[in-house]
């Protein structure tokens, strides 16, 4: 079959553009490619891969998992099913995280729940003189994390545990999270994509519950891993940043703030420690 014919096959099966980007990915062929010659022929393996990949986009399963990468911060990122697809909000937590880091060219900075190393990897890129360390409770995300890292050569110290717990005593001047934070009983799980990715990276799984209980353990710890003047700063869902403002207060975190994503949300929130 012809790149032509099976571009237009993959049209009728699923969206447009994914079906390109799936076309592009089995074929290793460009955009161009497809326009300037597309009466090259698919071999029988090639076509045997993008129906089965067509067939897994059609049930749903996220388009980043069956390239195998995503985009993040104009970063190309390696993501598995062990962990969350990035998602373009969470590229606020960057913009401020810089922001608050223009202070501290050697900053200590610590990132807990890394899943793919997105936030970790980013920062450790934009701040050449600053030192990463990352956190995760899931061997398997650590590995992806890593490779991400070596991708984009940059030196982070990955450490497997439940947040806080592998650092010891050790302080930080910036925190920052993308922990999961969708309340057990939200609809939005069983949406979108969502019920491919790992549940430890959506939602606390407590039944009943408001979604809050890892940035509770985020925030709760943060006074302790920061030293003075140093900054926390979390993602969260696009109804919770009272509360996590709420939360920060309560810790005596001072200079709280909320940033909105491009939706108009507040999506990021933090403080300092005095
Ligand atoms: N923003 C993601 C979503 O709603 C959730 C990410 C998270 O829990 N950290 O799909």
């Amino acid at each position: 079959m012809t790149l032509d014919a099976a571009w237009r096959l993959a049209c009728q099966r699923i969206a447009r553009l994914d079906a390109r980007l799936l076309l592009e990915h089995v074929t290793a062929c460009t955009h161009a490619d497809l326009i300037a010659h597309p009466r090259r022929m698919l071999s029988a393996e090639q076509l045997a891969r993008l129906d089965a990949l067509l067939s897994r986009r059609a049930e749903g399963e996220p388009l980043a998992y069956l390239l195998g990468s995503a985009g993040f911060y104009g970063l190309e990122f390696v993501v598995t099913p062990a962990v969350l697809i990035p998602r373009p909000e969470t590229e606020l937590l960057i913009d401020v995280a810089i922001e608050s880091l223009q202070s501290w060219p050697r900053a200590q900075i610590l990132d807990l729940g890394t899943g793919s190393g997105v936030l970790a990897v980013t920062l450790a890129r934009l701040c050449r003189g600053a030192s990463v360390t990352a956190v995760d409770f899931s061997s398997a995300a650590l590995a992806v994390a890593r490779g991400n890292a070596a991708r984009h050569a940059v030196e982070v110290s990955f450490l497997l545990g439940d947040w806080y717990a592998p650092l010891g005593e050790s302080r930080f001047d910036l925190i920052v999270a993308n922990p999961p934070y969708v309340a057990y009983a939200d609809p939005h799980l069983q949406h979108s994509g969502l019920p491919f990715e790992p549940r430890m990276a959506l939602t606390d799984g407590v039944v009943g519950g408001d979604g809050l209980a890892c940035l509770r353990a985020i925030i709760g710890g943060a006074a302790a891993h920061l030293r003075p003047g140093g900054c926390v700063l979390v993602e969260h869902g696009y109804d919770q940043a009272a509360a996590v403002r709420q939360l920060l207060a309560e810790q005596r975190l001072v200079k709280l703030d909320s940033w909105r994503d491009l939706a108009g949300i507040e999506r990021v929130s933090g403080g300092q420690l005095d």
